[in-house]
């Protein structure tokens, strides 16, 4: 395996975010391994064109033994930690799971690199979910952890064990990410679902689109811009906390009214609440400021809000189309 490039190794190698690495990697010539569930085999479709690239393992974040042994085998010059289980509505109806992937996973990671590779720099996928209904807006890397959710309890463990690690000397970075999309979204998380609904309405295929709380606000980002920062982060001389972020909030409202107007057509009309879609517990808001990563990093998100909205649309469009 010594081909003299660096290496890295991505867990969640599958989603969104561990798609876009990969690329971004490999386009800066490193060696790039993912870690991947077995049961997640039939979820390859983010990376299929990677595949002649990337070399996958699969394994699991619950079972430490798979961790040490291929950290233990590759150690990477770098683990981007991204795997999960992401869904908050997924986490109120499975909280213990979550708690042993998120949580717990990420405590195995950290501490089979202590033992099978210590040199090895770790990024740890912080989450804005972990600020909660937060006192202070907007958040930043001293706002307390306030979690209102499962999967937010979670990350904050996993955020306290990244710290912990660092105090102990290893290189780990944790980056606390706003919420940040792409056509690769889940369709489980709000703005693919309304991307996907304005296709389908667009070509006659549904009427309407029921959705939860419409007057939740959140900062949207362009995820490609979000994997940059973790890369900015790892090359970094001293690792920290760093939150990544637009520094502008919209409704869910916002975010179907514009799509919505880029079909021609009326959110009054097309979009229902389903009070089944309400959460036992929301965040009203979350806005990060992120001048940390643009003061130290030179980070600065490059798409807007129009932009983001016009692009997941379009997106689906396409699709459809071809
Ligand atoms: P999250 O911020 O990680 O939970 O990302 P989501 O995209 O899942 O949810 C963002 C916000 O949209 C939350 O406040 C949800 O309550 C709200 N929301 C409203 N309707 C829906 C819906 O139909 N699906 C999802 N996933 N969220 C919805």
């Amino acid at each position: 395996m010594a081909s003299g490039q660096p290496r890295a190794l991505i867990t969640g190698i599958t989603g969104q975010d561990g798609s876009y690495l990969a690329e971004l990697l490999l386009g800066q010539g490193w060696e790039v391994h993912g870690l991947v569930r077995r049961s997640s085999s039939d979820a390859l479709g983010r990376i299929r064109h990677l595949l002649p690239s990337i070399q996958l393992h699969s394994g699991d974040l619950t079972d430490l033994s798979s961790l040490l042994s291929l950290i233990g085998r590759l150690r990477p010059e770098q683990l981007y930690n991204l795997g999960a289980q992401s869904s908050v509505p997924q986490s109120f109806a499975q909280p213990l799971a979550t708690l042993q992937i998120t949580g717990l996973g990420a405590a195995n990671v950290l501490e089979a690199v202590r033992l099978m590779s210590p040199e090895t720099r770790v990024y740890q996928a912080g989450s804005s979910e972990m600020f909660g209904n937060a006192l202070e807006s907007p958040q930043r890397e001293t706002t307390p952890f306030s979690p209102a959710s499962p999967y937010a309890v979670a990350k904050v463990q996993a955020q306290l064990m990244a710290r912990h690690y660092r105090e102990r000397g290893l290189f780990v970075v944790a980056g606390i990410l706003f919420n940040h999309e792409s056509p690769r979204r889940g369709e489980e998380f709000v703005t693919r679902k309304i991307a996907r609904a304005v296709a389908r309405i667009h070509r006659g295929e549904q009427a309407v689109i029921e959705l939860g709380n419409l007057e939740a606000r959140r900062d949207w980002g362009w995820a490609p811009d979000y994997v940059e920062a973790m890369v900015a982060m790892m090359a970094g001389p001293t690792p920290k906390d760093y939150v990544v972020a637009t520094g502008i909030d919209h409704s869910v409202r916002e975010f179907a009214e514009q799509a919505l107007a880029l079909i021609g057509r009326s959110f009054h009309d097309c979009v229902r609440v389903d009070p089944r879609l309400i959460r036992p517990a929301d965040i009203a808001a979350l806005v990060g400021d992120a001048g940390l990563a643009r003061r130290e990093l030179g980070w600065r998100p490059t798409v807007d809000f129009a932009g983001l909205v016009e692009r997941m649309v379009r997106a689906e469009l396409d699709l459809c189309a071809a």
